[in-house]
């Protein structure tokens, strides 16, 4: 299973953050190095090469010609916001000891409150599912969330076909401050 770290400073300040992590395509970076950390790898045969259809951030396989998007099979595929939002959102519940509300997340993220709940819930679901409900402090190990975070019933359960595992760790520090995400 692929894996790659973000390595998030200890207590990186929002600013920082926010020059690191702050544009769409600084988040999809991140998300692709996670993905195809030694490369472009055809998920349907194997090839390595590839060209970019760019309109619709599609991988084109040149062997096969299958398209596909780097964040399918992940918890970013499960909804139409900006991959920098569920990033922001990542830092935000990471970085607060007590936990946010999803009203202070939606304000922070300038999403309405069912959008901030359905993030806060799906990180939440996968950041909790290795550790049982310990809450986000110490270290907190995510494994094997498949497209939509969906991991019971039908097509979209574990090993189904054309789906691919999508790890995601955070590590914080005793004071909950994120030191590294891992994808
Ligand atoms: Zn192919």
């Amino acid at each position: 299973m692929a894996r790659n770290a973000v390595q998030f400073q200890r207590g990186l300040s929002e600013a920082e953050f926010e020059r690191l992590y702050g544009t769409e395509e600084q988040c999809r970076a991140v998300v692709i190095a996670a993905r195809w950390p030694d490369g472009f790898s055809c998920p349907v045969c194997g090839g390595r090469s590839h060209s970019e259809v760019k309109t619709r951030d599609l991988f084109q396989c040149t062997k096969c010609r299958r398209q596909t998007s780097p964040i399918a099979g992940t918890i970013f595929a499960s909804t139409k916001l900006p991959l920098r939002t569920w990033f922001r959102a990542m830092y935000h519940l990471t970085q607060s000891k007590q936990g946010i509300s999803s009203i202070e997340l939606g304000r922070r993220l300038g999403v309405r409150q069912t959008s901030a709940w359905m993030l806060k819930h799906k990180l939440q679901q996968v950041m909790l599912e290795r550790d049982g409900r310990k809450r986000l402090t110490g270290r907190v190990e995510i494994d094997d969330a498949y497209l939509g975070g969906e991991r019971s019933g039908g097509k979209r359960g574990r090993g189904a076909p054309g789906k691919t595992p999508f790890v995601a760790a955070v590590e914080t520090t005793p004071e909950g401050k994120p030191v590294r995400l891992k994808l």
